[in-house]
């Protein structure tokens, strides 16, 4: 890929230590504008910093936004990878398709991050569990007040260095299953990701805080009955000998970590079932003593226990709120995969 490297005089200092999440951001950023005569051009690496914007920017007022999220990690053998970024570069194409936005194809998006992680590679911290967290983004940079789609765009790369998501080990947590709002409703875009989909589930986050949970279970958008996924992660549920997750059909987003650990299990022999799971089955496996883990899967944690599940006044503790076996087998494996100490047998490592 051709692009220009604006160099930049002095250097940040690098953070030690407490790094947390999406708090300190490297030196450099990858930059690229979209107009329909001349496609995605004006490639650029630049220092990072602020970019300005008209108050009539188009992304302000009806918010065609459209992010992804991966990781890069510093190998055990030293190497530097990527976990399949092919699958964040699928799923960012259906994301813009559905908000009427310009595509990149897959090869330019994997592109522009490797050349920004290999001008950054200082950045990627080596400590436990740590890991560089790249943010691809793209919006509508169109200035105008018409709604319409947008005729020009950004499309951004920044990287933040994250620290270990569990420095005291993998922890259970609480989860409020939402029964008043939604998240995604068939023929919507919860498949997609894009900021609005956040916006909206805010409200969501902050009652399940305020009542001492951690994350939101979302419930369909039609009956509000049907387990969807979690706010940040899908979500799984060992019921019996079967593991149970939300099928992919427009209202859930298709996680890479979902599709990785669902490989996991199908080899570990376990059975993996794709069903709109009704709640009360779900709490009552729970209460019955049936429901033996649950977890969530995502790029930030890779898998979150569920050691509670709270609906409509009924709560429901799973493995005495302790992280299970096979949560803790499918952690140290991906993991294990990620980091490079653990054999790559399915070439997820890039
Ligand atoms: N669902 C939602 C709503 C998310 O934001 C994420 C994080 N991207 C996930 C699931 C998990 O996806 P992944 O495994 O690709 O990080």
């Amino acid at each position: 890929m051709e692009f220009e490297f604006v160099e930049k005089k002095e250097l940040k200092e690098k953070p030690k230590e407490n790094l947390g999440f999406g708090k300190y951001f490297t030196d450099y950023m990858f930059v690229m504008d979209y107009t329909e005569d001349k496609g995605w051009h004006n490639k650029k690496i630049i220092p990072y910093g602020d970019i300005t914007v008209n108050p009539s920017t188009m992304v302000l007022h009806y918010a065609q936004e459209t992010f992804e999220g991966l990781k890069a990690y510093k190998g055990k053998d030293g190497k530097i990878y990527l976990f399949r970024p092919y699958m964040n570069a699928k799923r960012f194409k259906n994301s813009n398709e559905r908000m009427c936005m310009p595509e990149v194809s897959e090869e330019l998006f994997v592109d522009s991050i490797k050349e920004l992680v290999k001008v950054e590679k200082d950045w990627i911290p080596e400590g436990e569990g740590e890991s560089l967290y790249i943010r691809p983004f793209m919006f509508a940079d169109e200035e105008s007040l018409g709604v319409h789609v947008a005729k020009s765009y950004k499309f951004l790369v920044i990287l933040s260095p994250v620290g270990a998501y569990y420095p005291e080990g993998v922890n259970p947590i609480k989860i409020y299953v939402e029964d008043e709002y939604v998240r995604a409703s068939v023929g919507g875009t919860g498949f997609v990701k894009c900021g609005g989909n956040y916006a909206a589930s805010l409200i969501g986050q902050k009652k399940a805080e305020k009542l001492g949970y951690t994350q939101v279970l979302w419930l369909d958008g039609i009956h509000r009955k049907y387990v969807e996924e979690v706010g940040s992660m899908n979500a799984m549920f060992l019921i019996d000998d079967t593991v149970v997750t939300a099928p992919i059909e427009g209202t859930v987003l298709p996680g890479v970590t979902r599709d990785s650990i669902m490989t996991l299990l199908k080899d570990f022999g376990y059975k993996v079932e794709e069903k709109h799971m009704h709640i009360d089955e779900l709490m009552k496996a729970g209460r019955e003593g049936r429901l033996k883990e649950a977890f969530g899967t995502g790029t930030a944690a890779v898998i979150s226990p569920i050691g509670e599940l709270y609906y409509k006044g009924e709560e429901v503790i799973v493995n005495d709120f302790k992280t299970g076996e096979l949560t803790q087998k499918l952690y140290d494996t991906l993991t294990g995969i990620q980091w490079a100490t653990k054999d790559d047998k399915y070439k997820w490592r890039e």
